[in-house]
């Protein structure tokens, strides 16, 4: 017997991520602009910034190796910078694609955050007058110019760069807190201070 119901079979496909795009029914060129324009890639961007399914289209883009184009807000630039960054098996992890995502877009949709917003927000108070830091650990990049969390304190303190190394003369190993911190320059500065001091002591007469 047979089993035809005369009902026309369901054939309707699953729904996709891509369903939802922002750019859905857009113009697909509009994302695929000359890399040197910058208010192209700008444009393709904002669109991206407001999509539902950004983080989606951007794992897409970085597992596939997608050369061209903005896809998920990264600009190709952006995305050959992630890509040597992190691996396959990093990038195809939900966590680590918002991370990425999500740290692009900041620095994009605040273009006015300085170096002390980076301080306020990644530092806190520890007991004991020390200062804790949350944020990236080990040298970060901000507007690509490399920095680390103590030379950030430095700088913001002292109103210069750091010269050479800067070391903790505090024994918390988390702490940044500029005050218990030197670079080289006022290691040796401290140093001669100390030895001038050494010899004084020694050349004082003795009291009687
Ligand atoms: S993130 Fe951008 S390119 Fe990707 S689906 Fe959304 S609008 Fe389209
Ligand atoms: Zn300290």
């Amino acid at each position: 017997m047979s089993n035809y119901t005369g009902a026309v079979p369901e054939t309707k496909r699953k729904t996709d991520w891509r369903d939802t795009a922002a750019c859905a029914g857009q113009d697909p060129e509009r994302w695929f602009p000359n890399p040197s324009n910058v208010a192209a890639v700008k444009d393709a961007k904002a669109t991206c910034f407001g999509c539902p399914v950004i983080y989606q289209c951007a794992q897409g883009a970085l597992t596939r190796g997608e050369e061209s184009g903005v896809w998920g807000g990264l600009s190709e630039g952006q995305r050959v910078t992630i890509r040597k960054k992190y691996r396959l098996a990093q990038l195809e992890a939900p966590g680590t694609i918002r991370r990425v995502v999500n740290k692009a877009l900041h620095a994009e949709l605040n273009p006015t955050e300085t170096l002390r917003d980076v301080w306020e927000k990644h530092t806190h108070d520890l007991p004991g007058g020390h200062i804790g830091w949350s944020g990236p650990t080990g040298s970060f990049s901000f507007r690509g110019i490399p920095t680390t969390p103590k030379q950030l304190a430095f700088l913001l303190d002292r109103g210069h760069k750091a010269v050479g190394i800067v070391r903790r003369t505090c024994d918390l190993v988390e702490c940044v807190n500029p005050r218990h911190m030197l670079d080289n320059e006022e290691r040796c500065r401290q140093k001669a201070e100390e030895e001038r001091a050494l010899i004084a002591a020694l050349e004082a007469p003795l009291a009687s």
